[in-house]
């Protein structure tokens, strides 16, 4: 026998039980973003290797270790995108989106980083992304947080804490940067080597080590937030006024800094205490310099990402109620004439009750064991279609899932006994 074949390490498949949970997710995200006028926007999986390089940064994870870069069969170095933002700004600004207009998109999909593979983290891993393109904000800036945390409400998710920060603009940056490396230089022989190593190039991500070791060197550096420029200190402030005024609950994380390079005053992150170390389940923040920094015109912007593994994990584990995909009716075909018939009856019945849901058995088999299929399908009733009853005009309607007897009903009945059924059935399981 030829050896299996196994898929690639952190790569996942997503199999029929659990695609009910992903499916919801997805149509609860669709339906909230078109409530507030996001569009979706579908880009390619691969980008030239050049975008990512110029928005993401040089010094970063991502394109210091993560990236699925190769040369293609033109010898053009392309990667398969390891986060949305980028190519989001690369379609807008080659398709003119930016052009004397604003952009409010959504986009969902599939993203690829080599990382090492573990709960809550993968190789290829799905985000949905939301960007807001053309707006200062803050109050888009607010709107994005709400709107984020009423598809946590929808989905019935709790227990999410909302952390914000502001990390000033680049000028203000670049002096507060000067004063943390100042900091950790002078504590030099505490830092990790992972630390060391960023102190060059990207010293605000040591602020956001996961090593427990470097809490206390982080816990005594300055703080960003005492060090923002007026402006920024306003955007921040007004941000916060907004969150107040809807509600919605925060932490001020003055060490709250992002992976990549390109963010600028507004960063936020949606923490869960349920999935172990891997607690961000969404992350954001205002880019004002990214479109500028790959050749637009200088539009300010904001987004986030949700991680769907992540999220899916949690409705999981809250047992969120999702449709699980289970028919109302398993159609069992007992005979020949019942075989020759049944592929039409569930058609009409289809057409008769639209949103019922009936799976005819296919591949025939004993009564019983069609029965057996019945009962494994989830469906609450079985429709019994037997020769006799064919030569009849009727049909057997056998409850599955409680005790009362079965009856038979006259098939041109069966649309009215029907249409009461549709969507009733216990859809509700993961
Ligand atoms: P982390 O700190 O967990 O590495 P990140 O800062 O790299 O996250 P972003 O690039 O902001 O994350 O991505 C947004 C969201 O995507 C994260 O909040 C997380 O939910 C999810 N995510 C990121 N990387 C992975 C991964 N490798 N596998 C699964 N989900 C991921
Ligand atoms: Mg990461």
């Amino acid at each position: 026998m030829s050896e299996t074949l196994q898929a690639v390490r952190g790569m996942n498949d997503v199999l029929p039980g659990e695609s009910a949970a992903w499916q919801q997710l997805e149509r609860v995200a669709r339906e909230t973003f078109a409530e507030y006028g996001y569009r979706e926007l579908r880009l390619p999986l691969l980008e030239r290797t050049e975008l990512f390089k110029r928005s993401i940064g040089e010094f970063t994870d991502i394109v210091e270790k993560e990236m699925y870069t190769f040369e293609d069969r033109g010898g053009e170095s392309v990667t398969l995108r390891p986060e949305a933002t980028a190519g989001i700004v690369r379609a807008c600004i080659t398709n003119g989106l930016l052009h004397n207009q604003r952009q409010k998109v959504w986009c969902a999909g599939p993203m690829f980083r080599y990382e090492r593979p573990q709960k809550g983290r993968y190789r290829q891993f799905h985000q949905i992304d939301v960007e807001a393109l053309g707006f200062p904000g803050p109050d888009v800036d607010a709107e994005l947080i709400l709107m984020s945390a009423r598809l946590w409400r929808r989905l019935g998710i709790g227990g999410l804490a909302l952390n914000v920060n502001s990390l000033g603009t680049p000028e203000s940056r670049r002096e507060y940067r000067a004063k943390l490396v100042e900091y950790l230089r002078s504590r030099e022989g505490a830092l990790d080597e992972d630390s060391r190593r960023r102190l060059d190039g990207n010293p605000l991500r040591i602020l956001d080590s996961k090593n427990p070791a470097m809490r206390d060197v982080v816990s005594g550096a300055p703080l960003i937030t005492d060090h923002l420029d007026p402006e920024s200190a306003a955007h921040f402030a007004e941000l916060r006024r907004q969150l107040d005024a809807a509600g919605v609950p925060y932490v001020v994380n003055p060490r709250l800094v992002r992976g990549l390079d390109y963010y600028s005053r507004t960063v936020f992150e949606w923490i869960t205490t349920d999935l172990g170390s891997q607690d961000a389940v969404c992350s954001g923040g205002r880019y004002d310099g990214l479109v500028a920094q790959l050749g637009g015109e200088a539009v300010p912007a904001i987004g986030w990402a949700l991680g769907e593994e992540r999220v899916v994990e949690l409705m999981k584990l809250q047992q969120r109620v999702v449709d699980a995909g289970a028919p109302d009716i398993y159609l069992a075909l007992a005979g020949p004439g019942a075989e020759a018939m049944g592929l039409g009856l569930a058609e009409s019945l289809r057409e008769a009750v639209p949103g019922l849901r009936i799976e005819t058995n296919c591949g025939g088999g004993s009564f019983k064991s069609q029965l057996k299929r019945a009962d494994r399908s989830g469906a609450r009733l079985a429709l019994i279609l037997g020769d006799d009853e064919v030569a009849r005009g009727v049909a057997t309607l056998k409850p599955l899932r409680e005790e009362t007897g079965q009856r038979q009903v006259a098939l041109d009945a069966l649309p009215a006994e029907l249409a009461t059924l549709a969507g009733t059935t216990d859809r509700h399981r993961i």
